[in-house]
């Protein structure tokens, strides 16, 4: 006789307002609590990562969720990537997380139907999603032929991308050639960054916590090596925060000395003031969840109808250069910041659903 498994997960909705869903997961019995948060889904299922962190509370946990997946309903609308935006937390640490936790998440993703698909994020590798994706098909990013695997050097060739925009309406001419690029964490955005850079002739500074790491990179590049706490004060063209986000802030702002801020890190910026008292200086912001969607445009091909193909990908990614060029030009117009700019383009695609998907996602690594 086959012994019957009592699910113990629950999903309880909580209502929050400029949000169009939000689950409260748990399931006492593998010792998980998450969140999924779905801030809009007028252009089509929610499409974001999965971040597994030992929030203190569920206050903490809920703070970060909204702010990261209303970045990702702005990230797909900039993109024209016809998704939602949404993002789910998991409050553990991920030194300890465990199969059941995953699996037990994977069947929460698997009860809302396809309305939030879930990717890797920080402390949740493609082998997380994996295991998430016995429980459910709703998940992209998978080390799997039919899948994208990694995006993060397709993330790192969109900042690049923008790093040139932004380096052309500055000084003229998008060359990286002879500039220099502060770049404040080396882990998998960075380290590919600080490649394409060098190879185009960009002088480099390089700064992570893992100090060893940093200091590797900076000889294999005949780069700066300097300290996390000096990374903000160095005086560069470019500043390109690649690590945390909250990172530019009244704090840190005094100390910039640098013409550019451009990087991989989600929410950047630690308000929206933040994005004016950069304008005030006179310091250009690419705003991050347009500069960054190199990542999010890489899985959404997998879910295409004819499948992954990272040729048209790219191709994709390099519309970021136009995309910010755009953004930059409404913010003088409008005599406002990047940031404010570039959440009034996604708040008009959005409105007028422009970018609507039209075509349901296929998840070909089902078929595997
Ligand atoms: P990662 O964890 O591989 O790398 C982050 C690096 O930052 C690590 O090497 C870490 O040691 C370092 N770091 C942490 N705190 C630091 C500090 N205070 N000073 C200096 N270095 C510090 O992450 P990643 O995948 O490279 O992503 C980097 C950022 O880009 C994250 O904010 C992530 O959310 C964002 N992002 C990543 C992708 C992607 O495709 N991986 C896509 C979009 C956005």
């Amino acid at each position: 006789m086959e012994a019957v498994v009592k699910d113990t997960l629950e999903l309880e909705e909580i209502s929050l307002e400029g949000y169009d869903k939000v689950y409260k997961v748990e399931d006492a019995s593998v010792g998980l609590k998450a969140i999924i948060c779905l801030h809009n889904l007028t252009l089509g299922p929610a499409l974001g990562g999965i971040r597994i962190q030992p929030y203190e509370t569920f206050e903490e946990a809920l703070y970060d969720v909204k702010r990261l997946a209303m970045g990702m309903t702005y990230k797909s609308a900039v993109s024209r990537s016809r998704w939602g935006g949404g993002k789910s937390v998991i409050m553990a640490d991920p030194k300890f997380k465990t199969e059941e936790q995953l699996r037990a998440f994977g069947r929460a993703i698997d009860r809302l139907g396809g309305t939030y698909i879930g990717a890797e994020d920080v402390g949740c590798s493609p082998k997380d999603v994996k295991v998430i994706s016995k429980e459910t098909k709703y998940v992209v990013g998978l080390e799997s032929e039919k899948s994208s695997g990694n995006p993060s050097c397709f993330t790192a060739w969109g900042v690049y991308r923008g790093i040139q925009a932004a380096l052309q309406k500055v000084y003229g001419s998008k060359s990286v050639a002879g500039k220099v690029v502060a770049i404040q964490g080396v882990g998998s955005v960075g380290t590919f960054l600080a490649d394409m850079l060098f190879w185009n002739g960009a002088k480099l500074i390089l700064s992570d916590v893992a100090s060893e790491k940093a200091e590797r990179l900076a000889k294999q590049y005949g780069a700066k090596f300097c300290s996390p706490e000096e990374i903000f004060s160095q005086e560069c063209d470019v500043l390109a925060p690649c690590a945390l986000g909250g990172v530019i802030n009244p704090l840190t702002i005094d100390k910039l000395n640098c013409k550019i801020v451009a990087g991989a890190a989600n929410n950047q910026l630690l308000s929206e003031f933040d994005g004016e008292t950069l304008r005030e200086k006179g310091i250009l912001y690419a705003p991050d969840f347009v500069i960054n969607a190199g990542g999010l445009i890489n899985v959404s091909s997998e879910l295409n109808p004819e499948g992954y193909n990272p040729v048209e990908v790219r191709a994709k990614i390099d519309g970021i250069y136009q995309y910010l060029l755009s953004i930059f030009e409404e913010a003088e117009r409008s005599e406002c910041s990047t940031d404010k700019a570039a959440r009034t383009i996604g708040d008009h695609l959005i409105a007028n659903k422009i970018g609507l998907r039209d075509q349901d996602p296929c998840f070909h690594h089902c078929t595997v």
